[in-house]
């Protein structure tokens, strides 16, 4: 026998039938076939035992004292633990329209009485097949589903510092300048830029400068709080922090944020002319997106004001002029 056979087998069959007779052909039928079963004499008693041991099938009588087969799968239907349980009826009724309704109410296909011995397990045999493939499928889904997203934040992250990439960046610059403009809204950039990165690397070696954008990186990330706020690494010691919906006011006050947390790192930086430590320049634009307008507006003028930052001196936010 097939493993997949074996693990039909060993399923959990619920019979549902009011009937002795029919109910003990069933139930040995299907024992012996190495199935295990449960058992209920009525509607009400079925759904306490799917309740407490959901089986992998029913098989479920249509006329029953107390309420009907296709009222109990209705009720099954409407329950999510309950739901994708395959739902085969039994039934003496040979009229299409009970058949009809049978499927209407949730059920996947019926067995007319009395009952065959061959034809009631080649059926619950291909169903508990099927439900087995679906449930496969749902998980194979579920693994692809996260790998995709996965691959995601793979293509939209840099490698060393674990922020966005500049791919993802330019790509968010170019959906928030849309949005922004139907809204109305300003959009804010920060440029940021790590003091005399390149003395840190020539006295701390390549390993030491990407262990220093690591940290750096790190700290502006920590230091952003808003889902649409997003920092990225723009370029080699350059990092872009996009602020939508914000203002100059409330960019310029993130700045300030951002440079005190790396402030606080107190990552030494022996060779910099500006302190012993490690510190940034930052430079903030706004603007009022126009839909027609180039988003390199944006990018140029917060150059200009990270610009100023360094010829000031470096270590300070420059905000551009109103
Ligand atoms: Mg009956």
């Amino acid at each position: 026998m097939a493993a997949e056979d074996i693990l039909i087998r060993s399923s959990t069959v619920l019979v549902v039938e009011d009937n002795a007779t029919n109910l003990l052909v069933a139930v040995n039928y299907l024992k012996t076939c190495g199935f295990n079963v449960l058992v209920a004499k009525r509607g009400e008693e079925g759904l306490q035992i799917v309740a407490q041991t959901p089986p992998d099938l029913i098989l479920l009588d249509v006329l029953m004292p107390g309420m009907d087969g296709f009222e109990v799968c209705r009720r099954l239907k409407q329950r999510v633990e309950s739901r994708d349980i395959p739902v085969i009826f039994m039934t003496a009724l040979t009229e299409t329209e009970d058949k009809v309704e049978g499927f209407k109410a949730g059920g996947v296909d019926y067995i007319t009485k009395p009952i065959k011995p061959e034809e009631l397990f080649a059926r619950v045999d291909v169903h508990l097949k099927l439900r087995a493939l679906s449930q496969a499928l749902a998980e194979r889904t579920a693994a692809l589903e996260t790998a995709n997203r996965q691959l995601y934040r793979l293509a939209t992250l840099d490698g060393l510092t674990q922020v966005a990439n500049r791919r993802c960046f330019d790509e968010r610059l170019a959906r928030e300048w849309k949005r922004l403009a139907r809204e109305r809204s300003p959009l804010s950039l920060l440029l940021i830029d790590i003091d005399h990165f390149k003395l840190y690397n020539d006295h701390y070696g390549h390993l030491g400068g990407d262990e220093c954008l690591y940290r750096v990186a790190q700290a502006l990330e920590r230091g952003v709080s808003r889902p649409a706020d997003l920092v990225a690494r723009y370029g080699g010691e350059e990092f872009a922090v996009l602020l939508p919906n914000t203002d100059r006011a409330g960019a310029a006050h993130l700045g300030r944020q951002l440079k005190d947390e790396v402030d606080r790192l107190q990552l030494p930086h022996a060779q910099s002319p500006v302190k012993n430590c490690v510190t940034l320049s930052l430079g903030v634009a706004t603007v009022l997106p126009q839909q027609d307008d180039p988003l390199t507006v944006l990018i140029e003028r917060a150059d200009r004001t990270l610009y100023r930052a360094k010829q000031l001196g470096r270590d300070r936010l420059v905000v551009e002029d109103a």
